[in-house]
């Protein structure tokens, strides 16, 4: 008899990693007194990492994340604003203000951190094939800066008179829904419009309830008389220019004590 086969060992065990894009950074002007800043208090390298791994921590899996993002490109110059991002499916630029780094010069680490969480969302969520308003796409970035610690003390929930009004206001409406609803809702709605056009139909498809009855349900937990408002005629509130204006914040709290509690919550949930 011949002797039997032998086989080959088994692949030593690799635990997952997350799609991490290639990073860069370009400085316009490193004389700028926002730039001198910057490197004061921020790592390029930790800093842009960690907002990766927030924005993975909050909307995707290891199963479901995105990996057609291969470059993200930090571009730190003088213009006017806060920051914004385009780019292609697989190249992202970040642009972000020198002149508004410097106008925070009090408050940077923190105000640095929650700008890079935000703009980060735009690199990786979805926009249900571009039909989703813009203050929807906004609500998602500003929620998850919510919950990386990362919003400025001036934010408070009530200000939007419509639910896409974007940023915060948009943002403390879906959080609202994930706390009376479940947790991932935000995560479930981003994941929805990633092969099919936004609908409004998606809010109940996900909660069970429509975004009318959400919107109901919101005024009256603020306690606020319900807005005639009919949210299928209300446009969408991007603006990235108006973004993050009078952040106010403390140094870097975003601990990773945090990140470690985010994590096992979100572990726990999928
Ligand atoms: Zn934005």
């Amino acid at each position: 008899m011949p002797p039997p086969p032998v086989l080959p060992p088994p692949p030593p065990y690799e635990p997952p990693v997350w799609p991490i894009p290639s990073l860069r950074l370009r400085v316009d002007d490193l004389a700028h007194p926002g730039a001198q800043i910057f490197f004061q208090h921020v790592n390029p390298y930790n800093a842009l990492t960690s907002a990766v791994l927030t924005v993975f921590d909050w909307l995707y899996t290891l199963e479901t994340v995105p990996h057609e993002v291969e470059t993200i490109v930090l571009v730190l110059r003088s213009m006017p604003g806060v920051a914004h991002t385009f780019g292609s499916d697989n190249y992202k630029e970040i642009h972000f203000s020198l002149d508004w780094i410097k106008q925070c010069e009090a408050r940077a680490p923190h105000e640095i951190n929650g700008v890079l969480v935000h703009e980060m969302v735009h690199c990786f969520q979805y926009n249900g094939k571009g039909k989703a308003p813009g203050g929807l796409i906004e609500g998602i970035a500003d929620w998850i800066r919510l919950h990386a610690e990362l919003a400025p003390p001036h934010w408070t929930e009530g200000k939007g008179t419509k639910w896409d009004a974007g940023y915060e206001a948009t943002g403390f409406f879906l959080d609202f829904i994930e706390q009376t609803h479940e947790r991932g809702f935000v995560r479930s709605l981003n994941l929805e419009m990633r092969n099919n056009k936004y609908k409004e139909e998606m809010f109940k498809k996900i909660s069970g309830r429509g975004l009318s009855e959400w919107w109901t349900l919101y005024q009256a937990h603020l306690g606020k008389k319900i807005p005639n408002n009919d949210p299928e005629k209300t446009p969408g509130g991007g603006d990235d220019k108006k973004e993050n204006i009078n952040a106010v914040g403390d140094p870097d709290k975003k601990t990773a004590k945090t990140n470690a509690i985010i994590r096992n919550l979100w572990q726990k949930m999928t």
